[in-house]
């Protein structure tokens, strides 16, 4: 579980940007953020990710899962001179030599999130933005995370393939079982993904909802376009 107890994050001495008292979030849930501009979502991923410190108080994991946080961003963040193969095997690289058997991970993240094997040998400028999301995502898969945390990772793309890649992220969740932070602007994604949405005011970053959503799996489709859908 990941703990939250009485956080504060100022990065002036003027203002505090996020406050939370109080905030669990037990293995495996997917909880999405949702909030406007500048309310502390990034930062908040952050501390979770151990790559930014809090002021005040402590944001506790348990171990596994502080060793085991991947992070997916909103722009792919994939290096330009490696192929698809080469940036998704980079996080493995650099933990030591990389194994027969991760190479053979490697593949099957890469066949997971949805890529063929033509895919594999192109750089990402190769690649459109859907396919780079891919690889980025597969990037974090290979490092078998306990704590997924996503920011914005779909924003960028189209409505009809960010519903094929939050279909995909389900599926993929559902059979990993990560504890996942999603952050997002779209409440319909937010719903169709999550068992828990937190919603976050500015100034400072406080949670002001924590609700639950009835959670089904399979989901319902939020969008397709086969005419029956609309019936
Ligand atoms: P968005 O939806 O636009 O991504 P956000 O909710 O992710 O916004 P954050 O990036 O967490 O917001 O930023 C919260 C506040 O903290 C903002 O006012 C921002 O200017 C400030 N902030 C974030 N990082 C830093 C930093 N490194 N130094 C100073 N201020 C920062
Ligand atoms: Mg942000």
């Amino acid at each position: 579980a990941i703990q939250f107890r009485d956080i504060e994050k100022q990065f002036t001495p003027e203002s505090v940007v996020v406050a939370i008292d109080r905030l669990e979030i037990p293995a495996g849930q997917f909880v999405s953020l949702v909030g406007p501009s500048g309310c502390g979502k990034s930062t908040l991923l952050r501390m979770v990710a151990g790559v930014d410190d809090p002021s005040r108080g402590e944001v506790t994991l348990s171990d596994s899962e502080h060793s085991q946080c991947a992070f997916v961003f909103q722009d792919a963040n994939l290096i330009p001179w490696r192929t698809a193969q080469e940036n998704v095997r980079l996080p493995l690289e650099l933990r030591g030599p990389v194994t027969a058997e991760q190479r053979r991970t490697i593949d099957q993240a890469i066949e997971m999130v949805g890529l063929r094997k033509e895919d594999f040998r192109k750089f990402p400028r190769m690649l459109s933005g859907g396919m780079r999301m891919r690889v980025s995502l597969a990037r974090a898969m290979v490092t078998q995370p306990n704590v997924l945390l996503l920011d914005e990772p779909f924003a960028a793309l189209d409505d009809l393939l960010r519903n094929q890649l939050n279909e995909q992220l389900l599926e993929l969740w559902y059979q990993q079982n990560w504890t996942s932070l999603f952050v997002t602007h779209n409440v319909p994604e937010a719903v169709f993904l999550s068992q828990r949405i937190l919603v976050m005011h500015a100034r400072p970053g406080r949670i002001v909802a924590d609700l639950e959503v009835p959670f089904e799996y399979p989901r319902k489709p939020l969008l397709r376009n086969d005419p029956d859908f609309a019936r």
